[in-house]
């Protein structure tokens, strides 16, 4: 039997595709090897446009454990240990969800199997082979290998991706050896923490605002007092002897010494662990040279990998591939899927991808050591004085400044981008845009005076689209009517009152190039 799609891997973007699969319709079989998911310690949370997109499937109350909608609720950020005065910006895109990687796992798996998606664990994908209506794994699991074929197989099996190999799809870019990044989880003397800034007053050297990392002459410094463990401290410094054997706290010690120039206590950890306790030599960022091979894709970490420095973007990109190839690998399924929708992930992705490299490169090269990046960095300061450029840099962080190419339904501002969010009044009461979106259907706004669009959809659109008609509550929306694709992009926008011919011709094209 051929199965309709197969996800190698089940980590955070595996397990995401399945749910966007399972929503569309499609019984998605992961493929995951190891028998439940990993302890170990990885990303502290999601960044930016990625927290709304959760909420956009009613998942923010699930991971965060409380109410949404989301809050962008941090004044200030950082930018290459530089600061970025986020209160200067009308409305900051930079959303923050402060939850360990292992807790959005086990959120995400339990939502895939409430939407029915079979996980195998301990199920390991060995090899594969391809023609032009299927794909075959070799599959190893508890009872022996077999093979299981698919029409599709999407590789979400991370950095080190076998089905990426297995398809002879390269994975160039950098390998950063000149930086130590030591990590551990530690406590600090209680005295020391401002009650009201968070702060970490370090005698000899100053106050070290909380979660934002700080660079000195010799190297990098971070103090992150995570809920629910001792804080988790960071340092990196440049050009180091490889040390010998495991990582210790003393070693943490002595580093923290040479970067800050001050002694720091730091103790074992309290408390439940995992623990980190953690020495990294290298970091990559790197790009898949294709995101697809015939009938295989990559999504995650499979296809790009970014160091450390670019502000933690890896699950903000991996996230939003998979909600992007979900709706589209769902509608080629159905045989709905217009010529070159398939396509569109790799475009539209890799242009996303391409963002976060320059954003982890960048900032790499800003930390770095030298008086030359030290007078870069002072120059770099003068130029956050000014808001355009806190906004600027804040929607790269973010991944927020991402625009696709919606061709000639593209005219209006908020055409390509993702969809902002706007409380409407509909018959049925207040709503959210992000409540509306939860089901993962194309979706029509209609908002314009005269409930103009009421008629405009017929033949598949019809029942393929959903149309909500609604009153917008204060703030005005930029639009007042919006074609949204299933990832919550705008495919359409108008800002008329009563949209007219010409505005009309432009959604239909775009409904027909999205939904066929
Ligand atoms: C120390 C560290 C800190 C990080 N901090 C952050 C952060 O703060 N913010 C952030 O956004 N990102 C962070 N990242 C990156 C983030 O963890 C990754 O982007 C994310 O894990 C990628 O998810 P994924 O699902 O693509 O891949 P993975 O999480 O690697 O999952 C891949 C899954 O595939 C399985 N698998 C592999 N091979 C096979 C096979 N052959 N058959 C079947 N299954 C297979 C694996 O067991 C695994 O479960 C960090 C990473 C590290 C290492």
């Amino acid at each position: 039997m051929i199965n309709d799609v197969v996800i190698a891997g089940g980590g955070p973007n595996g397990l995401m595709l399945a749910c966007e699969l399972a929503l569309a319709g499609v019984r998605p079989i992961v493929l995951e090897r190891l028998a439940a998911p990993s302890t170990e310690p990885k990303a502290n949370g999601l960044l930016g446009q990625v927290v709304k997109m959760v909420d956009r499937r009613g998942l923010y109350e699930r991971l965060s454990g409380s109410q949404g909608p989301p809050q962008s609720n941090t004044a200030y950020f950082m930018f290459a240990a530089m600061g970025l005065d986020l209160s200067l910006l009308a409305d900051s895109p930079v959303y923050g969800l402060a939850v360990p990687q292992l807790h959005i796992v086990r959120v995400l798996e339990e939502r895939a199997r409430e939407l029915g998606v079979e996980i195998r664990r301990e199920h390991e994908v060995t090899g594969l082979t391809q023609d032009d209506d299927s794909v075959t794994v070799d599959v190893s699991g508890p009872d022996g290998t077999y093979q299981l074929s698919s029409r599709y197989l999407v590789g979400a099996d991370g950095a080190h991706s076998v089905t990426r190999k297995l398809a002879g799809i390269g994975f160039p870019g950098v390998t950063y050896d000149r930086t130590t990044v030591r990590s551990a989880h530690a406590t600090v003397p209680a005295e020391w923490v401002d009650p009201a800034t968070g702060a970490l007053n370090v005698p000899g050297y100053g106050a070290v605002p909380p979660f934002l990392p700080h660079r000195t002459e010799r190297g990098g410094f971070s103090y992150a007092p995570l809920p629910g463990h001792s804080p988790l401290i960071n340092t990196s410094e440049w050009d180091q002897p490889e040390p010998d054997g495991p990582m210790t706290l003393d070693e943490l010690r002595e580093s923290v010494r040479r970067v800050l120039g001050a002694d720091v206590p730091l103790g074992p950890p309290a408390g439940e662990g995992p623990h980190v306790l953690r020495r990294l030599t290298s970091g990559n960022t790197r790009m898949a040279e294709r995101f697809s091979d015939r009938r295989v894709f990559l999504v995650g970490d499979a296809a790009h990998v970014y160091a450390a420095a670019g502000g933690g973007p890896g699950l903000n990109l991996g996230l939003q591939d998979a909600i992007n190839l979900g709706w589209k690998l769902a509608a080629e399924l159905r045989g709905s899927a217009p010529v070159g929708l398939l396509d569109s992930y790799e475009t539209e992705r890799r242009q996303a991808a391409r963002r976060m490299i320059m954003n982890a490169q960048a900032q790499s090269a800003l930390i770095g050591p030298g008086s030359d990046i030290t007078e870069l960095r002072e120059l770099f300061t003068e130029l956050l004085g000014y808001r355009d450029n806190v906004q600027h840099l804040a929607e790269l962080i973010a991944g927020a400044d991402v625009r696709y190419d919606m061709g000639e339904s593209g005219g209006h501002s908020l055409a390509g981008r993702f969809a902002p969010d706007m409380s409407l009044l509909t018959a049925d009461g207040p709503v959210r845009l992000a409540e509306l979106t939860r089901s993962a259907r194309p979706l029509l706004v209609d908002l314009t005076e005269s409930e103009s669009l009421s008629g405009v959809l017929s033949g598949r659109h019809a029942t393929a689209v959903d149309l909500v008609t609604a009153r917008p509550e204060p703030p005005a929306p930029a639009a007042t009517a919006l074609l949204l694709r299933p990832d919550s992009y705008v495919a359409w926008a108008t800002s008329s009152p009563h949209p007219g011919p010409e505005e009309l011709k432009t959604l239909q094209a775009a409904l027909e190039r999205w939904f066929g």
